[in-house]
């Protein structure tokens, strides 16, 4: 007998039939080959505007050469946690050049951006503490906020009078405060009003943290994040960034003072109960910010952005409804979510790849279609894609 018949096992089978007749179950789409701009899902050759690879890094042969390098070297393992065997001087001096890059005193690196943040948030708040967090912050942020059993307030999404109607409301607490919020919110594409968050922030004697996932290889100098490209240097005391994005690779990290990664280093639960990264990971990440921080860095960030903008405009004069975003990552609104995950079907049945999202990763009502252009797109890929983008969404009436 197969464990799903298992009468134990019931309640699972119910819940995917549940979904599948919701229209939420969703079927993983498999990837041949290269994460790259023309790419191999499912066997069949698409235009893939779904990737976070924004700079083309996953494929790039100067990381591809630093993997290798660091394998023939290294080995593939670290062999423990960081806080027992598992401290490569590899790691160390990756920390020391993000810190550097992100122009902050100190960096701890984590497995994946996810437990960067979950570690953190978790580590530094405990039961008698406050953490007000946008309501579009990434899930990460959300389960970090609920394993350190604070108090969480949620704010209406980039919202500043209703932060401050809770900052106002909680003032006379004797807490620790946690103001939080996602750089660039990855289902919208819009930037976080950071200079008017800090303000709060000072004002009500908050912490303030800050993900940049979606930020860092993409806005201000030479990809630094939204930090930098909003003037708000020495005024985010947490900077969480990841390496699965831009960089191209895997892992994540918290950029701020000596004694937060001190801290972190002592009692961040991902940095002291999981295994470091291998040497191949952590050579690429270094790759990586050697490359982001030089001219052909720039180049790339440039061109990351001339494309956005190209597909941005053409999108919005063809009609579609571009929701709020100001980056990369560029919804096409479409509300039902059944409609929305047609559009995506026939979309890759003509040889274009676009995710579709419904509830519960956007808000009931407001499904979508989520594009994202790369550095490494070619203008004649943007141009079939929108051809076909155009031709599929005036057959289902979207526009
Ligand atoms: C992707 C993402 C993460 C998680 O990063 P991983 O490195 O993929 O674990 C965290 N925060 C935000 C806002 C993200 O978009």
């Amino acid at each position: 007998m197969s464990t799903s018949t298992r009468p134990q096992f019931k309640f699972l089978h119910e819940a995917l039939e549940d979904l599948k007749a919701k229209h939420l179950y969703f079927r993983l789409k498999i990837l041949e080959g290269e994460q790259k701009p023309l790419a191999n899902f499912d066997g069949k050759e698409v235009i893939n505007l779904s990737s976070n690879n924004y700079l083309g890094l996953t494929t790039h042969p100067k990381l591809r050469r630093a993997a290798i390098d660091a394998t023939r070297k290294f080995g593939v393992g670290s062999g423990a946690v960081r806080t027992i065997a598992g401290t490569m001087k590899m790691h160390m001096d990756l920390e020391e050049q993000i810190a550097g890059f992100k122009q902050v005193e100190a960096c701890v690196v984590f497995q994946s951006g996810f437990a960067a943040n979950a570690g953190t948030v978790s580590a530094i708040l405990s039961k008698d503490d406050l953490i007000v967090s946008d309501e579009l912050n990434h899930a990460s942020i959300i389960d970090g906020a609920r394993l350190s059993k604070a108090t969480i307030k949620v704010f209406k999404h980039k919202d500043i009078a209703d932060c401050e109607r809770i900052l106002k409301e909680t003032q006379d607490w004797n807490a620790k405060k946690l103001l939080i919020t996602d750089g660039v919110f990855s289902m919208d594409g819009d930037i976080a009003n950071l200079p008017a968050l800090c303000d709060l922030a000072e004002r009500y004697n908050c912490i303030m943290m800050v993900d940049d996932a979606h930020s860092s290889g993409v806005l201000g100098s030479r990809g630094r994040g939204t930090i930098d490209h909003l003037g708000c240097h020495g005024r985010v005391d947490i900077q969480v960034g990841t390496l699965s994005k831009a960089i191209g690779s895997i892992g994540g990290y918290v950029c701020g003072s000596h004694d937060l990664i001190e801290f972190l280093y002592q009692r961040a639960r991902p940095f002291l109960f999981s295994t470091s990264h291998p040497p191949s990971v952590t050579a690429t990440c270094q790759a990586a910010f050697a490359l982001l921080d030089s001219e052909a860095g720039d180049r790339l960030v440039k061109k990351l952005w001339s494309n956005t903008k190209f597909f941005k405009r053409k999108l919005k004069k063809l009609g579609f409804d571009t929701g709020k975003s100001e980056t990369p990552i560029t919804p096409i609104m479409v509300g039902d979510a059944e409609k929305a995950f047609q559009f995506s079907r026939e979309l890759f049945s003509e040889g274009v790849f676009v995710v579709a999202l419904g509830f519960p990763t956007v808000p009931e009502g407001k499904a979508r279609l989520r594009t994202i252009v790369t550095a490494t797109h070619k203008r004649s890929d943007l141009e079939r894609a929108l051809e076909i983008i155009e031709r599929v969404g005036k057959k289902l009436g979207i526009v």
